[in-house]
């Protein structure tokens, strides 16, 4: 049996302000930081006490690995014998070198906001991945000022390495046709993340063999879905994980339907689902 586990603790500041971003942008105080701090560590303990396998994405509400905690608890995770893979959403500006500890099973996501950051700088850090042989995918947000980014990533990115594109969903008819096929010649999945899915009452797979944990050890189905289901900190919330249909009219985003059985996404990403990693020919 495996879980997979989206972790998200209290933590909310980020060293970026993208205009796109859903999270609250804000900085968080020393006091605030030491209880992510414990809540992670306590998270950490309590992966080390399963005798299920576990696959974790840490999706913070903001930049986790410039914290060191992060980037320990990523590297030790990483050789817990129960765990498949281990992997963290990151703007990857923060410093690399500690991660040459970790085993293959660590990966990350990793998304350039062009925005924010050098072109040069966040593939230097691409670089520092390659080097380490750490697994990662790459991602940008389709919005039209960065489909000049979206080509010049492309062209610098080894061949294998797959550059996922976030489709921009909050304005209807954002894309032309011509900007859909340019998109599709990036990402041959764009397609797949262009629409929301009807998913009231269909099976999903969250709930059952993944499910969200926040810092308190509270467990829902996924992020999208606010019912607590139990608490990984009591004993019988295992209990809890069970086949289930979704609550929510639609389901629109990567983390969640890869999950949708119907969509057969974990089949086709094979062991690089979590972090979306996929292996380009
Ligand atoms: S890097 Fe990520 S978390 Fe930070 S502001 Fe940008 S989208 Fe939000
Ligand atoms: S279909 Fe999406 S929103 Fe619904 S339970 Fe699954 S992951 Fe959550």
């Amino acid at each position: 049996m495996r879980w997979d586990l989206y972790y998200r603790g209290s933590l909310s500041s980020c060293n970026y302000s993208c205009g796109y971003c859903p999270f609250a942008k804000t900085r968080n105080t020393r006091s605030e930081l030491e209880r992510d701090r414990r809540q992670l560590l306590r998270f950490q303990q309590w992966t080390g006490q399963q005798t299920a396998r576990l696959g974790i994405l840490f999706t913070p509400w903001g930049e986790a690995l410039g914290l060191r905690a992060y980037r320990r608890a990523l590297v030790e995770l990483s050789h817990q014998p129960n765990i498949e893979r281990v992997a963290i959403q990151t703007n990857l500006s923060a410093p690399l070198d500690e991660l040459a500890e970790a085993s293959p099973s660590l990966a990350l996501w990793a998304t350039y906001h062009p925005g924010q950051t050098s072109f040069r700088r966040f593939t230097s850090r691409c670089e520092k991945l390659e080097q380490l042989k750490i697994g990662y995918s790459v991602g940008v947000v389709g919005l039209k000022e960065n489909f000049d980014a979206l080509v010049r990533l492309r062209q610098w990115l080894p061949a294998h390495r797959y550059l996922w594109v976030n489709a921009y969903k909050r304005q209807s008819d954002y894309y032309s046709a011509a900007d859909i096929d340019f998109l599709k010649t990036i990402d041959a999945y764009f397609a797949y993340n262009l629409h929301r899915y009807p998913s009231l009452n269909t099976p999903c797979e969250a709930g059952q063999h993944s499910f969200a944990v926040d810092g308190d050890g509270f467990m829902r189905r996924c992020h999208f879905v606010g019912e607590i289901l139990g608490n990984i900190y009591e004993a019988d919330f295992a209990r809890q994980l069970q086949p289930r249909l979704c609550p929510n009219d639609t389901c629109g985003c990567y983390i969640g339907y890869i999950h949708r059985p119907a969509l057969q996404w974990k089949e086709r990403f094979g062991p690089g689902y979590l972090e979306r990693s996929l292996a380009l020919q």
